[in-house]
Parts: C-alpha cells; structure tokens; sequence
C-alpha cells in the first residue's frame, strides 16, 4: 500500500477559534498583550515558536517556550472543545484508509494532536502514524515530518495533502507530490503560486485522483 501525508489543522478540522483563544490566554499570562484574529490568521500552518516570535519578534527563546506550554494547557484544558471537524473528513478518511497507509503529520505536538482527534471525533485508528513537530528537528515548511512518515514505513510517500502554504512547500522539499485544499487561511491564489500538483476546494475532492 501506498503511504500519503495528510495535515491536521484547517485540512481535517476547523481549529482557528480554540487555537486563537488559547494563545490569546497564554500571552495574558505572561504579560503580553493579547492580538487580533487577523495576525494569528496569517502564522497558522507554522510552527507555535515560529507563530510567537511573528508576533512578539524580541522575546527570547525561554519566554516564548513559556507562552507556548501556556497556550498547549488552555488549549488541552479549556479551549479545544471549540474544535469542529470538517463535513466529510471521517467518510473520507475512511476510504483514503482502505487504500492508503496514512501518516498524519502536524505542527502541533503529539499531545495537542490527540486531544484534537479525540475532541472532533476522529478515531486515531484512522491513521497509521501520528507525527507532530515534537517528533521531529525542523517542522513544516521543512520537509521532515514527511521524511519521518518515510523512515517509519519504508517506502516514499505519494503525496501530502494540506491546507497551508507550508505543507506545499515541504512536499517540494521532500520531493513528494502536493494536494492543496483551499479550507484554511491561505487563498487559492496563493496556494497557486506555490504550484501544487493538484488544488482542490474541499478535503473529500482528493477522492478525484485518490
Ligand atoms: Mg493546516
């Protein structure tokens, strides 16, 4: 069987909302001032440290891992219950699974990937793997959380599939084809310039070439 990558956030799950939320909670926390939805719009796909230091470029290193494990307990503790999963994710999933080893690469970590399937419903039985930036040294839009899936199950991935500007560019990185789906808060358009292999509207349009 053939191995795919698959993104979680905004490919799987609608997760602006909660993620929002529990940054905005965890920079209270430390101090600093809460920010628009508009400005963590523009980071998500990136990585959490990444997301921090867009915001706040001159905090260091230790107070933005301390933002950081703030946002991961509001997230787990308080606000993931916000969480929604996308029509047609599970069926589709479901027959992705018959076909096709699944590795689900995220730039979340492994915790906060679990407590997200569990929240909107989707069996983590329905993968193969589960890898977060935590398995990882460089994460999305470097290529080795697709490399990793790689590694586990012995074979190269036939595609990735994603929501961000970053799953595309980690496709390429890895050398592995590219599905982007237009459900997250990078346009078509600029999906479009990263050129991948196919771009769809919805996640269950993958079926067309799955
Ligand atoms: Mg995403």
């Amino acid at each position: 069987m053939d191995l795919i990558c698959l993104d979680l956030d905004n490919t799987l799950i609608d997760s602006d909302k909660p993620h929002i939320i529990a940054y905005n909670l965890a920079l209270k926390k430390n101090n600093l001032k809460p920010v628009s939805e508009k400005k963590f719009k523009k980071l998500f796909g990136l990585v959490g440290f990444e997301i921090i230091k867009g915001i706040y470029p001159k905090l260091n290193r230790k107070k933005i891992t301390k933002v950081l494990e703030d946002h991961d307990d509001f997230f787990i503790n308080q606000t993931r219950k916000y969480l929604k999963p996308f029509k047609d994710a599970k069926s589709t999933l479901k027959k992705l699974k018959k076909r096709y080893k699944i590795a689900l690469i995220s730039n979340c970590n492994k915790r906060e990937i679990i407590a997200s399937l569990k929240t909107s419903g989707l069996n983590k039985n329905l993968f193969n793997a589960l890898i977060g930036y935590d398995s990882v040294k460089k994460p999305k839009p470097y290529p080795d959380e697709i490399l990793k899936a790689q590694k586990i199950f012995h074979c190269k991935a036939e595609y990735i599939i994603g929501d961000s500007i970053y799953d595309i560019m980690a496709g390429k990185r890895a050398n592995v084809k590219t599905i982007a789906v237009a459900t997250g808060n990078h346009s078509r358009e600029e999906l479009k310039k990263e050129k991948p292999d196919f771009l769809f509207k919805r996640f269950k349009d993958v079926l067309k070439v799955l």
